[in-house]
């Protein structure tokens, strides 16, 4: 389902799941149930932990299969005494060709502001020579929602996440609508939902950025994403692709979303 110039992105976000060896298997799956002609229509990426980012980019490479692989963190210097953090540098030199920035799940358990996710995607952005594109993650909670107030907290987040960033490096960025509510509880947004936040984010890009760049850039919705709801979702004008927690992990479902966005 393409919109404009915009061609849809499905990325899977494997979480802290998948040894090295259920990581390649997984990899292994899903390259073989794809279509590699699919990927001139659809953009497609796994996510998976550091530990798996070069065996799962290996099993693609061998294939030949044009599937993207991602970080789902990164730290903003390029080296130094960070112990346990992990570069830029690092996830370019194995071949990421994304990096995940501000999941709630990193807001919420490891206490990332937006002051960090900012330094990220600042970060991520000034180096094209080795392009990462950041996965900008937003999204308001269940009080928040509740609140009637989601949308002006989604700007806010927006507007904090690309705080002095320029328009013409700010395009590569892609932004994920995912409400907490919706993520891993499996109570999807509605279409109409999704949409409505989707559409006020390119908003709030075209304010920031023009409306030439907010029309180029992804904007993707992720929470309880499966093959059975991927269609009408991703049938929205402002929803170019998804983030997949939950049915990224089984090739099938994952590869049935894939074909959705066809
Ligand atoms: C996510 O964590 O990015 C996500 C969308 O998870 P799930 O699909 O499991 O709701």
């Amino acid at each position: 389902m393409e919109h404009m110039a915009r061609k849809p992105l499905i990325a899977g976000n494997w979480k802290m799941n998948e040894t090295i060896g259920e990581a390649v298997v997984l990899a292994q799956e899903i390259s073989n149930e794809m279509e590699p002609d699919w990927l001139d229509a659809v953009a497609v990426a796994v996510c998976p932990p550091f530990t798996d980012l070069k065996p799962v980019y290996t099993v693609f490479e061998f294939d030949k299969l044009r599937v993207g692989v991602g970080a789902q963190n990164v730290y903003w210097e390029p080296s130094g005494a960070y112990t346990g953090e992990i570069s830029i540098p690092m996830i370019s030199a194995i071949g990421c060709a994304y990096c995940i920035v501000g999941h709630s799940e990193r807001r919420q358990y490891f206490g990332e502001t937006n002051e960090d996710v900012n330094r990220k995607v600042q970060a991520l952005l000034a180096d094209r020579t080795h392009p990462i594109d950041p996965i900008v993650c937003v999204g308001e909670s269940l009080s928040v929602r509740e609140s009637g107030d989601y949308i002006t907290f989604v700007d806010a987040q927006v507007r904090a996440a690309f705080a002095g960033i320029d328009a013409d490096v700010a395009r590569a960025a892609i932004v994920a609508y995912e409400p907490i509510w919706a993520i891993g509880t499996g109570r999807t947004a509605t279409p109409e939902q999704a949409q409505e936040v989707c559409s006020a984010i390119r908003e709030t890009l075209g304010a920031l950025f023009g409306q030439d760049v907010a029309d180029e850039m992804r904007i993707l919705y992720g929470g309880s994403m499966n093959e059975g709801n991927a269609d009408l979702l991703l049938g929205q004008p402002d929803i170019d692709g998804g983030l997949i927690g939950g049915a990224s992990l089984k090739a099938s479902s994952f590869v049935q979303i894939v074909k959705a966005a066809l």
